[in-house]
């Protein structure tokens, strides 16, 4: 059996762990490391690392819908996307202390107040809770230690050696001499917060990449009594609009209500900003956010411009509020207000991004008319970004490096943007592998 090194015991890869175990697989020929904390030591902060990664502490919606969030149907197929979107949901109701509290909304029919000025994607969307994810990741990690899964945490992977199949990860005791550990297979799902780990892998062994569009706009939050019409047709609603002559489309994007908070996030030294929703009833605030997100197609270097935009909406550590009735910025879920330098105008994401602004202008304008009591009571949180670096080229059976077949990328590290594609590309691999 192949020594299988994980690095990121994130979504993919720990989906990636359970199904070979789950098929036999013998887990002591596993090593999982990560540079986060198991999922008994993880603190509340630590948003983006540690058992289950981003997904371990976010608001657990698993979308059910292969048009969601990043390719999967591209490399295996709409059938078996699906069927692999299944098992990862299967495996948060598995390790779930109580999975009958996991509820599923299934919008069916586009509500017609929404027309003519928005469309409404409608699948299927499973939700979790922030914090029931807590108890499962403990129940799941227990699962995969008592299979012999080795875990390493608190490790920074800092180095691969794609020729000699050997990874290098920091040592405390001593920096100078970095640990070393030989595998014969490794999966590699950093997720966002090792997006820069892979793109330097890329540069290093001049692999392959794709091209990816520019993913950037705002968090939106206002009162949920605004939104309620809408919500109690879809929970996680997706409003959605298409400039395809102008290569640009907006949505609105990962959806929180009843306990919705803002989170920051971290990446590449700036801020950018998230949201997540507690089940827990004091947790209770009655308000609503969303990401308003835009694609733009057919930028030159679409990472380097995000990063640009970005950069241009920091201050002092910090991204920008702007609320035209003077709401203030909400408190976190741990009773600090949200970090964030409040702004008097839109004209900040003007200068981050360009006449592009407009169409993130317009689209709150359009809630406004659709949802008639939301008038000007709001406030955005500037930006949002999804990062998507190029991605590397990958065989379509087993998402392997073209040009190290023994090196599989899944997850945010191939651009899936979401729990159940992370999830299931962790779950192809491995029964790639099996
Ligand atoms: C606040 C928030 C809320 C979200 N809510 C939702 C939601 O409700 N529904 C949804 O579908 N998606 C949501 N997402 C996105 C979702 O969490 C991610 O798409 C998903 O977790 C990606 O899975 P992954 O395994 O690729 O990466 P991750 O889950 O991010 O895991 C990557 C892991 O790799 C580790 N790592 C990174 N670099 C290194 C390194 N060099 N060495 C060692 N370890 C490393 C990290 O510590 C991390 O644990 C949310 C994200 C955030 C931040």
């Amino acid at each position: 059996m192949d020594k299988i090194v994980i690095v990121g015991a994130g979504v993919a890869g720990v989906n990636a762990a359970t199904k070979l175990v789950d098929n036999g697989y013998d887990g002591s020929k596993i090593t999982i490391i990560d540079m986060g904390k198991s999922p008994y030591e993880r603190l509340p902060e630590e948003v983006m690392t540690g058992f289950l990664g981003a997904g371990g502490w976010s608001d657990g919606k698993l979308t059910y819908h292969t048009s969601i969030g990043g390719q999967l149907s591209k490399y295996c197929g709409e059938e078996k996307a699906m069927e692999l979107m299944d098992q990862v949901i299967n495996n948060f109701k598995r390790f779930h202390p109580k999975p009958e509290e996991v509820q599923c909304s299934n919008p069916e029919e586009e509500p017609n107040f929404i027309k003519p000025h928005f469309g409404l994607r409608l699948f299927p969307v499973w939700h979790v809770g922030t914090d029931y994810l807590h108890e499962i990741g403990k129940n799941w990690y227990d699962y995969l230690v008592d299979n012999g899964v080795h875990f390493i945490w608190e490790h920074k992977v800092t180095g691969i050696d794609f020729e000699k199949n050997i990874i290098t990860f920091d040592n405390h005791d001593y920096p100078k001499m970095p640990h070393k550990h030989p595998y014969d297979r490794l999966i590699f799902g950093v997720g966002k917060s090792g997006i820069d780990f892979g793109k330097q892998l890329a540069e290093q062994y001049d692999l392959p990449t794709e091209p990816k569009a520019v993913q950037i706009g705002v968090r939106f939050e206002a009162p949920q009594k605004h939104f309620q019409k809408l919500i109690d047709i879809s929970y996680d609603f997706k409003l959605y609009r298409k400039f395809e002559d102008k290569g640009v489309s907006l949505r609105s994007f990962c959806t929180n209500n009843n306990a919705a908070y803002v989170a920051a996030e971290h990446t590449y030294d700036d801020v950018s900003y998230n949201g997540h929703a507690k089940k827990d009833e004091q947790y209770r605030n009655d308000m609503t956010n969303f990401g308003i997100l835009m694609e733009i197609r057919g930028i030159d270097k679409p990472f380097d411009w995000s990063r640009e935009a970005v950069k241009k909406l920091q201050v002092e550590g910090k991204g920008m509020f702007f609320s035209p009735s003077h709401r203030v910025p909400s408190k976190t879920s741990e009773g600090d207000y949200v970090k964030v330098e409040v702004v008097p105008s839109m004209d900040i994401l003007y200068y981050a991004l360009g006449d592009y602004a407009l169409y993130i202008e317009d689209f709150i304008e359009d809630m406004e008319k659709v949802f008639p009591t939301l008038g000007k009571d709001w406030g955005i949180y500037m930006p949002e970004v999804k990062y998507l670096s190029a991605e590397p080229v990958v065989n379509y059976e087993d998402l392997s490096l073209t040009k190290y077949n023994n090196v599989h990328f899944v997850g945010d590290a191939l651009s899936a943007r979401g729990i159940t594609v992370s999830g299931a590309q962790g779950t192809y691999v491995a029964e790639s592998i099996l």
